[in-house]
């Protein structure tokens, strides 16, 4: 006999990033929130340069793990197909602030 908590963990989406409960779909893919947040955070900050894989980029990636390799976790996200287009980037380039129409 199934327990209505086996029947929930097989009928609610895992996260294919790190196998969390998911939150809904973002930027594309149905993840957890905390990969949601992880996913914003990198594109949004440019971070992406600053991250690397002390081991052969291919790191193992679920929810005990999923804070230990950045660079994986991320090209885990772009594998399970989250579109970093869909992030809407921080214009902190002051040059970037929409100017003041003159008339
Ligand atoms: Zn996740
Ligand atoms: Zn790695």
């Amino acid at each position: 006999m199934l327990i209505l908590n086996d029947i929930l963990t097989f009928i609610v989406p895992r996260c294919p990033i790190c196998e969390d409960v998911t939150s809904g779909v973002h930027y594309g893919v149905r993840t957890c929130e905390s990969c949601k947040l992880f996913f914003k955070r990198t594109v949004q900050l440019d971070r992406e340069a600053s991250y690397s894989c002390i081991r052969s980029y291919d790191c193992m990636v679920n929810v005990q793990t999923r804070a230990w390799c950045k660079l994986c976790r991320f090209n885990k996200c772009l594998n399970a197909g989250m579109n970093t287009r869909l992030v809407k980037k921080l214009m902190i380039d002051p040059e970037n602030r929409p100017r003041q129409l003159i008339s």
